[in-house]
């Protein structure tokens, strides 16, 4: 049983600007894909939810919007990590998520924008997805922009095309700074979930930095928006005490946003130990379980 279905226009991440360009430019079929997708859900309301710092998209949709659904558009304001459903979902209808839960746990259905605008585009043709809109940017980019490209092009070929400052690359990422994975080889391909590519020169990139001993200053505890303490979970997680991250403090809530390991002055990747940490916890319980 679902009440409401709520569109998440907002970026997962700083530098991307896919879905402001997709709001933008595709509303018929992002409204066309709500009509689907409150068919499916059978959500009874739907709300397309967009940051303050959109206005323009919202106007717009605002302005094109069809009557014959229940649609509505909620600007909230701008905050990383907003685009995370259970941040968006609290922001648009003041609801929680449960730990643990998902939010059909509350009645609620919440689905990207640009998936939407793509099953709206696509649906009505029989047709499956080809290409994405996918920002390039980054210091060491010298043709910065959002460029639909189609699923399977080698990211070498993305490169050469936007072409690379001073053919200098030290750091890529897919995905934005604070979740993006770092790539190692330029034969791999774009996928139907790059959002983005960042790349970084030599003289962007600062290695030397230090790991210091945490200084209990609680700056990661304060960052963290779903009120988990990163600063126990990291000394546990030096400790191998991942059965205790998991039952006392909710690792496994952790969507590993970054905002910690940003905050802290001790230059700790709390973030990395998080996700090695749930790794190894998934990886004990499966041989438990044989
Ligand atoms: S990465 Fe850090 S700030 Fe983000 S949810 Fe996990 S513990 Fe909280
Ligand atoms: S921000 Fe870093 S130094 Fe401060 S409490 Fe958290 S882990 Fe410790």
């Amino acid at each position: 049983m679902c009440d409401y279905l709520i569109i998440n226009g907002i970026e997962c991440e700083p530098f991307l600007t896919t879905d402001h360009r997709v709001m933008l430019e595709q509303g018929d079929d992002i409204y066309m894909g709500i009509r689907y997708l409150m068919k499916v859900t059978g959500a009874k309301e739907a709300i397309i939810g967009i940051e303050g710092n959109k206005q323009d998209a919202a106007d717009h949709l605002n302005k094109i919007k069809p009557n014959d659904i229940p649609v509505s558009v909620k600007v909230v304001p701008v905050k990383y990590p907003q685009g995370s459903e259970k941040m968006l979902i609290t922001a648009v209808l003041g609801k929680e998520v449960p730990s643990g839960g998902l939010p059909i746990d509350v009645n609620i259905v919440t689905v990207n924008i640009a998936t939407t605008a793509e099953m709206g585009r696509l649906l009505p043709h029989g047709r499956g997805i080809q290409e994405r809109v996918i920002t390039i940017t980054g210091p060491a980019v010298k043709k910065k922009g959002n460029y639909l490209i189609p699923i399977g092009t080698p990211l070498r070929f993305v490169l050469d095309y936007v072409g690379i400052v001073d053919d200098d690359i030290a750091e890529i990422y897919m995905g934005g700074p604070m979740m993006g994975p770092a790539v190692a080889d330029l034969d791999i391909s774009i996928t139907k979930g790059t959002s983005g590519i960042l790349v970084f020169g030599s003289k962007d990139v600062n290695h030397t930095d230090k790991i210091y001993p945490c200084i209990k200053c609680g700056a990661c505890v304060d960052a963290c928006p779903i009120s988990l303490n990163p600063s126990k979970l990291g000394i546990l997680a030096k400790f191998e005490s991942y059965d205790k991250m998991v039952t006392d403090f909710n690792l496994m809530d952790c969507f590993e946003c970054g905002s910690c390991s940003y905050v802290c002055p001790s230059h700790i990747p709390l973030v990395q130990y998080f996700r090695l940490s749930k790794s190894r916890y998934k990886r004990k319980q499966a041989l438990n379980q044989n």
